[in-house]
């Protein structure tokens, strides 16, 4: 028998495929899960100092980048990789395809392992509609969304239900991605307008979404096209070298961001210096600091997409997939009779090892 105490029993890793994940929206109702992940985030936000942050580490390459984003509590640590390709659709692969990982970090065990390219978009989504609901003035009824691509959806259900907004105004320098975006919004009961140009969509928006990919300083929103209490809501300025707002709109503005470290290098942001005054957004939602402050004020939300959004969004993948049973436990890590005897219990899976040996 080995000296040291049993190993306590190893639950093997829940997976969730894109397949699961799929199944869990059709099950839920994409709606739910956007109501849900929404409450996650506002939960983990207002517990923002309970958190060990740091900016995600990204590996820039010609034409993308791919990046690490982790974050931890007392009791549960995930990360999400995820990658950014604008390109990558010549090559018929979406730009953005994400998984992570849920672990416990009493352990070290790997909890959860799941798809996040649609978990992305969704939680990417509720983000959005929860900063909106702090900052963008109240009555909103039409938002303006500046490339329809793989977000654009959930983009526009997430403003729908959660904010009551009734009419789209269209606008993507691919009309093809427009018509797509209008033919899966037919019978949600959005009215959508097809625009000609960011300059007319943004024309009596309330709010503008802005969710382009393109490696480049676009200034695809320009001051001129601002509209006194308009709120911009930032979603592809996500990268060195990757904006989409002229740096008037950010000055004419006031910013909130996710987290300040992380906006400073990625966001539309990096265009100014370093002690251009932010909000972060957890201290609108805690009442620490006011977020709008009049109607005719101009609030932007300096989106980049930050890790303990990926942790909300596990954390609703994990409960809802135990709720409906759904994934497969998977023996991502050994279960040993003997934790000391890796070599071992590898062995009893491959026996030549041991004459190897
Ligand atoms: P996508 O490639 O599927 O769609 C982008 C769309 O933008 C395309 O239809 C393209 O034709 C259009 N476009 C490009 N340049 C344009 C321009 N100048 N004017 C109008 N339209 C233009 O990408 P996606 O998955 O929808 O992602 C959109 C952006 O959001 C990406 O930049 C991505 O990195 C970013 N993103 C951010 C977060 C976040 O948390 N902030 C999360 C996910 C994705």
């Amino acid at each position: 028998m080995p000296s040291h105490a049993p190993a306590p029993t190893l639950t093997p890793t829940l997976y969730l495929s894109t397949h699961d994940v799929a199944e869990l929206v059709r099950r839920r109702g994409l709606e739910n899960c956007l109501r849900a992940i929404a409450d996650n985030l506002r939960a983990d936000f207002l517990r923002w100092e309970a958190f060990d942050k740091s900016a995600r580490v990204a590996s820039h390459s010609r034409d993308g980048v791919i990046e690490l984003m982790p974050v931890a509590d007392a009791h549960r640590y995930a990360f999400k990789y995820v990658n950014g390709h604008p390109k990558n659709l010549q090559h018929g692969l979406p730009t953005v395809m994400a998984f992570g990982v849920l672990a416990d970090v009493a352990t070290g065990l790997p909890v959860l392992l799941s798809e996040l390219t649609f978990t992305t978009a969704l939680r990417t989504a509720a983000m959005s509609a929860v900063a909106a609901q702090a900052l963008a003035r109240r009555g909103s009824r039409t938002l303006a969304l500046i490339g329809n691509g793989a977000q654009a959806e959930f983009q526009a259900l997430a403003f729908h239900h959660l904010l009551g907004i009734d009419t789209l105004r269209l606008f993507d320098t691919d009309p093809a991605a427009t018509a797509k975006l209008r033919r899966n919004l037919q019978g949600t009961g959005l009215r959508t307008v097809a625009c000609r140009s960011t300059a007319e969509a943004a024309q009596g928006a309330d709010i503008v979404t802005t969710a382009t990919a393109d490696k480049a300083h676009a200034n695809l929103l320009t001051a001129d096209m601002l509209a006194p209490g308009q709120h911009i809501n930032a979603v592809g300025g996500d990268c060195p070298g990757k904006t989409e707002l002229h740096a008037d709109v950010l000055r004419q503005a006031q910013v909130f961001v996710e987290y300040a470290p992380q906006t400073r290098i990625e966001g539309d942001i990096q265009q100014l210096p370093a002690d251009f005054p932010v909000t972060e957004l957890w201290e609108v939602l805690a009442a620490r600091r006011p977020g709008r402050t009049a109607d005719s004020q101009i609030t932007v939300f300096d989106s980049v997409g930050f890790a303990l959004e990926d942790y909300a969004a596990l954390r609703f993948l994990h409960d809802a997939a135990a709720e409906l049973g759904l994934g497969e436990r998977i023996a991502l890590v050994p279960a040993l009779p003997d934790p000391k005897d890796l070599f071992g219990a590898l062995q009893s899976h491959a026996p030549r090892l041991r004459a190897a040996a």
